[in-house]
């Protein structure tokens, strides 16, 4: 079984082929496109059609192509979730940013938080909770 990504409203399947999909639309912007992400965390390669590129700097409202909601974390400002069922059926939470070129990823796994890209740090105090207070969140 190879890894999947689920959306985080209607569990529909967000990896195709060898690519996440998702929508963006720019905020404050009537511009919008479909994205493609590469599934391996950590690398920030991003394809579009030529006629949507994403613009360095910009923020994104990311959302589900198959059930249209939003997938931008109301709790966390500047993130993204998703689901990823890895090959032993285990659920992790995965954040990303939703600025165009900022490179940072979250693997959340129970109380267990996975970092990695180089603006990481941006993002840390999120997830810089003490493990006994995670059981509230
Ligand atoms: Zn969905």
């Amino acid at each position: 079984m190879a890894i999947e990504y689920l959306c985080k409203a209607c569990r529909g399947h967000l990896n195709v082929k060898t690519s996440i999909v998702l929508a963006a639309t720019k905020v404050n912007s009537s511009r919008r496109g479909l994205i493609f992400l590469n599934p391996e965390l950590g690398n920030y390669t991003v394809t579009t059609h030529p006629s949507f590129t994403l613009e360095e700097g910009q923020e994104y409202l990311i959302t589900c192509p198959i059930c249209h909601s939003q997938l931008n974390s109301l709790k966390y400002a500047h993130l993204v979730r998703i689901i990823m069922v890895d090959e032993q059926n285990k659920e992790a939470d995965i954040y990303f940013s939703n600025i165009a070129g900022e490179k940072c990823t979250y693997k959340i796994t129970g109380t267990n938080v996975e970092k990695k890209g180089p603006d990481a740090a941006k993002y840390d105090k999120y997830f810089d909770i003490p493990d006994e207070d995670r059981k509230y969140l």
